[in-house]
């Protein structure tokens, strides 16, 4: 017998016979004899909705910051709704199971409401109820803050509150079942021969987040690392007894080690800023740097150049999309201070970035990047590594062709392990 945590998100639990279909597969765990606690999201779109619904009244007045305590009041409800759904659905099958709301858990979370943080999990209630025999239906996503009022994980939360209740349940396995059927080495839209991975390494999926985002909140990952819980994302759509291996995410092994490459990840959500002659002294980076922190944006690459005139540089780097106009605004009101002549900038280009712990023990995969881009006439302009990825910046006309000439050049479609 094995304790297991299965978490299902809001696709696969997006209508009445989307949660029928769980209550089979939770069904299927129990049956093999196993303690279950089930942690469900929201239906899709529902969160959303709910989102929506209080930035409208937002917006209607401007009283500066959100209130953010009654956001999560109601953006929580979603997850009310389909732990309930859920508990009927195996109940009416025959099996002992209830649903459990964050509060009545605890699971506790300081007070940094819309993106709280978990503090601690009491198991002195769910786990003797588990061990009875009954399946735990845990709404993911919310808790209890310190302030006693109800608090949300941030968006995406659920696999945060799964992977914490396995850890806090001393849980055998994770299941985080999805729409994909596992972690692939690229996105399948782009790279038709793009495979499903069978294992990857913790850390790789966190640099891997612009593929993984929409599959596992990067908390969760960082949380199952810390732990060294493994999880295991599979999907939601298969029945009862199919193949379902997906892909699992744990501590790195030798036959990772082989692979020089894992993925193939990129991100569109980047702008590109250059500052024009700037004044070549110490200290001129930390300016930058600093107006940019003041302002709230984070800068990611930076790469510095010699301009054409004596004692001036040009200095580039990027921010996410979004906070383009912020970065903009706050550089123009620093202009003198940080003594440049000219700001220059873009949002049409893309992050494109190879990741794989196999980079720390081979050579040569810079070399081989670089090649395969330079082949197809791609122009990199910046470029960004750490110690198990290599990034580049380049015009997003070029993603789809980098993406695959990349997925190519590592063979990519070959990986088995
Ligand atoms: N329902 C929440 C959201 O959409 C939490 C989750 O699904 O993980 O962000
Ligand atoms: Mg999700």
């Amino acid at each position: 017998m094995a304790r297991i945590v299965m978490k299902f998100g809001g696709t696969s639990v997006a209508n009445l016979d989307r949660i029928r279909h769980v209550s089979r597969l939770v069904e299927a765990e129990v049956e093999a004899g196993h303690e279950v606690a089930v942690v469900v999201s929201a239906m899709s779109g529902e969160t959303n909705r709910l989102v929506a619904l209080v930035d409208a009244l937002d917006q209607e007045t401007d009283l500066g910051a959100p209130i953010e305590d009654e956001y999560d009041s109601i953006v929580s409800s979603g997850e009310q709704v389909t732990s309930g759904l859920l508990a009927i659905a195996l109940r009416r099958r025959g099996l002992k199971a209830r649903s459990w709301l964050g509060w009545q858990i605890p699971l506790r979370t300081d007070n940094a409401h819309s993106k709280a943080r978990i503090a601690e999990i009491e198991n002195s209630a769910i786990g003797p109820s588990m061990s009875d025999g009954n399946v735990a239906v845990v709404a993911g996503f919310q808790g209890i803050a310190e302030d006693g009022r109800i608090s949300t994980l941030g968006r995406g939360g659920s696999d945060t509150s799964a992977v914490a209740l396995a850890v806090a349940l001393k849980a055998d396995r994770c299941d985080i079942y999805t729409d994909v059927d596992g972690i692939y080495t690229t996105d399948p839209r782009i790279a038709k021969d793009a495979r499903r991975l069978g294992r990857i390494a913790f850390e790789e999926m966190l640099e891997l987040a612009s593929l993984g985002a929409k599959v596992l909140q990067t908390r969760s990952v960082e949380l199952a690392m810390n732990n060294n819980l493994p999880i295991r994302v599979l999907t939601s759509m298969a029945e009862v007894g199919d193949d379902n291996p997906g892909t699992l995410v744990c501590n790195e092994d030798e036959t990772m080690e082989e692979r020089v490459v894992s993925g193939v990840a990129y991100s569109r959500d980047e702008a590109q800023i250059t500052l024009l002659q700037l004044k070549d002294t110490p200290g001129m980076v930390a300016k930058v740097c600093k107006a940019m922190s003041e302002a709230g944006v984070i800068v990611d690459m930076i790469v510095q150049g010699i301009s054409r005139s004596d004692n001036a540089a040009n200095l580039t780097f990027t921010v996410g999309i979004r906070d383009l106009d912020k970065a903009l605004k706050a550089l123009e009101v620093e202009k003198d201070n940080i003594g440049f002549e000219n700001i220059k900038s873009d949002d049409n280009v893309t992050k494109v970035s190879v990741v794989g712990i196999g980079m720390r023990s081979h050579t040569g995969v810079a070399q081989t990047m670089f090649e395969a881009l330079a082949d197809k006439g791609i122009n990199v302009e910046v470029i960004a590594t750490s110690e198990i990825k290599i990034s580049v910046l380049i015009d997003s006309e070029y993603t789809e062709l980098a993406v695959r000439v990349l997925h190519q050049a590592f063979e990519l479609e070959k990986t088995s392990a």
